[in-house]
């Protein structure tokens, strides 16, 4: 027993360090020769939040498809949303016999006794893309930097109003420019960094007044759209032009975190009767397909891309080497406090995309093809 786990052993570190080496690069692939044997057939739990969320069904493929080629077999599953049914997803993961589990949470507040279930059980747990919180038991988290992803958002509007330029040197354009802002779920740890960090970018310029929020709208709780509902987003977009802008004035700008709640937001224009000739800059996340169609075609300004290829492969690298008595890759120990402890994180690094660089970007880099952004 003891010999045969020690022969696992090394043959699956040989898989870690081919994992952790492609890991950084721009390559997809993710198999190597002999990699089968690496995961022994055991099971690893992936629990991803939606669905609804064209990301999630990326990242969800991508591990699962990642951890086969490893040698492992997959319980891949889907909550829809409801934080009920993820909390009996990963409890099922945990009977099944799970040797690791993937977590991407609904509501990163509400897993503490799932994952004191799992520690129990000897499983390691990752947290994907979400910080899960108020847990000890949280061993890492693959992630990407989501303070940058908000200091990115806010300075892509800023370059959209014509405030910065494409370098990001001040123009000496001082609008006043109306901006509205929006934050992602309040239960999401990501929704605090990303709005901090748009926020400090843009604090300066709604000090000079360069900036007007004209709705005066502008604390996070109350800005923030549970569960990143597109059509909270709409309403609120909706009963902020009602409220503020009947007298005639325009939204030059939209901060919006996902490109679902942009979406959502550009529904509300338009019915508003904002054509693409007077369309706020809004801005977004995720590279969605059809956000990014929305950009080639001057409705949405710019999104955060996150290539989820590569976030996938940190996560299947953390639970490899975990699995296999190794240590998982970090570059960030001292960003993300759950509550209860530090979580050893790897960050990768968000990519803002424009019009201007869909091409280079998303099709060179083989995320979409060119039949399906023009199609
Ligand atoms: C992710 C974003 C995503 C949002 C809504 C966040 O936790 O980091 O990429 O846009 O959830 O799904």
């Amino acid at each position: 027993m003891k010999k045969k786990f020690v022969l696992s052993l090394l043959a699956a570190g040989a898989m870690v360090v081919s994992l952790a080496g492609c890991a950084g690069g721009a390559s997809s692939g993710t198999s190597s020769s002999g990699a089968a044997a690496a995961g022994d057939g055991s099971l690893i739990g992936v629990a991803m939040p939606t669905k609804s969320s064209e990301r999630w069904i990326a990242d969800g493929d991508n591990i699962k498809k990642q951890l086969e080629a490893a040698g492992y077999t997959v319980d891949l599953e889907y909550a829809e949303d409801d934080i009920p049914t993820q909390v009996s997803q990963i409890e099922n993961m945990i009977t099944k016999g799970a040797k690791a589990l993937i977590i991407a949470s609904i509501d990163g507040t509400t897993l503490t006794n799932t994952l004191q279930n799992a520690k129990d059980n000897n499983i390691p747990v990752i947290a994907y893309d979400r910080l899960i919180r108020n847990s000890p038991n949280v061993d890492y988290y693959a992630t990407f930097d989501n303070e940058k992803v908000g200091v990115q958002q806010a300075t892509s509007l800023l370059t959209g109003l014509g405030v910065l330029d494409a370098t990001g040197n001040k123009t000496g354009k001082k609008g006043p420019f109306n901006v509205e802002l929006f934050a992602g779920s309040p239960d999401d740890n990501n929704a605090t960094f990303f709005f901090n960090g748009a926020m400090e970018t843009l604090k300066p310029y709604i000090a000079d007044g360069t900036i007007v929020v004209k709705s005066g709208q502008t604390d996070f709780n109350t800005v923030a759209t549970l569960r990143w509902d597109p059509a909270t987003a709409q309403a609120r977009m909706e009963n902020i032009l009602t409220s503020t802008y009947s007298d005639g004035s325009k939204v030059n700008g939209v901060l919006s975190p996902y490109d679902g709640l942009s979406r959502g937001i550009i529904s509300a224009l338009t019915s508003a009767g904002y054509t693409t000739a007077d369309i706020p800059i809004i801005t977004g996340q995720d590279a969605e397909l059809d956000s990014v169609k929305a950009i080639n075609a001057g409705e949405q300004y710019s999104t955060i891309y996150k290539d989820t290829r590569e976030l996938a492969k940190v996560a299947v690298g953390m639970a490899t080497a975990l699995l296999t008595g190794g240590t998982p890759e970090t570059n960030d120990t001292k960003t993300y406090d759950n509550g209860v402890k530090v979580v050893p994180s790897q960050l990768l690094q968000p990519v803002v995309v424009t019009k201007d660089n869909i091409q280079s970007v998303l099709i060179d880099g083989g995320y979409y093809t060119a039949a399906q952004v023009n199609g």
